[in-house]
């Protein structure tokens, strides 16, 4: 009865490890999917996550049901983190917390919240953006359009027509704005232009929607890399907000993060729970607890939160270093070109500028494994691979 279906097409971001397990070639090199790796190239998990995994074994805890919204301390732990220990709106109760499955679980439960008590209203995504959002926005059936983010020709941020786009947008119309560390670009808005959109959202009745994904890992500073959504909440703007803990606490597979909705009143705040509560029993009932204790005893314990902001500090100053030494090594390699972009970009990512053809070619010849966007994960890249890298894409822009 399913000899109909029709192949679904690769992903384009998890369809590059594929391939890339696939290469035989000795000198390959993935840069497609967004996960840290060592100097060595190989997968981390944070000191901090041991300990408290052993203090989690040593407390004997049972397997029983977590609530509809998720472990109480994590809950608790999770909208401070996000927005603050001076939070009013945390103080008084107005933030609507579920603990969801990281990042992508906690946008689609906000996405169904949408579609159900925001009816027609539509999601701005930014041009371009993460690749999952059109999917995780259009199967909770909400429509989406993009407003205008990157500048070609500077590689960087095009606020006019941002603010021009959240300015023609319908009042109610729901704005995706990146915490920090916009993901494809790495390029993120100053705190002046910050301040820009949030006059524009706030002057035309927007919902901010902010996807945080890399609160401390982009700037190595929890409270740096949560300036919009604080500064958005001092102004008493109403939004939306998702987090994950798979980049900051290397929890990728734990599945660990939260939906909050910041709101004006209490009560509100309450009733919305309620309904992201029902949400999220429909589609899994309630959420995985390992990664929430893990999460919880990091953030409250003061000793393993002191280290945890020193091993955030070392993992985003590696990334700076290659950074740094791509960069560097580009300049030698071709001087007459402006590669700034390379270190003034932030986060995990850079947005190279190579095009599709030319991502191509990256793939083909140097085996250097990426997404046909043209951005490349900098926390895949190990100084010893700088060079080559560096090769290859200067190589590539002649083709
Ligand atoms: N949003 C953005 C912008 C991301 O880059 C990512 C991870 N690549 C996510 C959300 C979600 O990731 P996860 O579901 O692992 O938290």
């Amino acid at each position: 009865f399913l000899s109909g279906v029709e192949q679904a097409p690769a992903d384009p971001i998890l369809g590059v490890s594929v391939a890339f397990r696939e290469s035989t070639n000795p000198n390959k090199l993935n840069l497609g999917v967004g996960a840290y790796r060592t100097e060595d190239l190989k997968p981390y998990v944070l000191d901090v996550v041991r300990q408290a995994e052993k203090r989690m074994i040593e407390a004997d805890y049972d397997k029983e049901y977590l609530p509809m919204q998720g472990l109480a301390e994590f809950n608790e732990a999770t909208r401070k983190l996000l927005l603050g220990e001076g939070s009013a709106a945390v103080a008084e109760s107005r933030v609507a917390t579920v603990q969801s499955l990281s990042g992508t679980g906690s946008l689609r439960v906000g996405a169904a919240f949408i579609g159900k008590f925001m009816p027609g209203a539509v999601v701005y995504l930014p041009n371009p953006t993460w690749g999952n959002h059109k999917n995780i926005f259009a199967d909770a059936g909400v429509e989406w359009r993009e407003y205008r983010y990157y500048d070609k020709a500077t590689i960087g941020l095009d606020l006019d027509g941002m603010i021009a786009d959240l300015k023609a947008a319908p009042a109610g119309s729901v704005i995706c704005l990146h915490g920090c560390a916009h993901n494809p670009t790495g390029v993120d808005p100053t705190k002046e232009q910050w301040a820009a959109i949030a006059d524009a959202v706030e002057s035309n009745g927007l919902v901010p929607f902010f996807d945080v994904a890399y609160q401390g890992f982009a700037s190595g500073s929890l409270e740096e890399d949560a300036y919009a959504p604080r500064l958005f909440e001092r102004r008493g703007i109403e939004f939306f907000c998702a987090q994950s803990y798979s980049k900051n606490l290397g929890l990728y597979a734990e599945r660990i993060g939260a939906i909050n909705a910041v709101v004006n009143d209490k009560e509100t705040a309450a009733k919305t729970l309620s309904q992201m509560n029902r949400i999220a029993r429909a589609i899994y009932s309630n959420p995985p607890v390992h990664g929430a204790r893990i999460a919880a005893t990091v953030i409250n314990d003061p000793a393993l939160f002191a280290r945890w902001n020193e091993e955030m500090g070392e993992m985003a100053g590696r990334i700076k270093t290659v950074r740094a030494m791509l960069y560097d090594n580009l300049c030698k390699l071709n001087p007459d070109k402006d590669w700034s972009f390379v270190t003034r970009q932030i986060g995990m990512f850079s947005f190279t500028g190579l095009n599709p053809n030319q991502v191509k070619h990256m793939t083909e010849k140097h085996a250097i494994y990426m997404t046909g966007d043209g951005r490349i994960s900098l926390a895949g890249l190990s100084q010893a691979k700088c060079e080559y890298l560096a090769n290859a894409i200067v190589d590539s822009f002649t083709v």
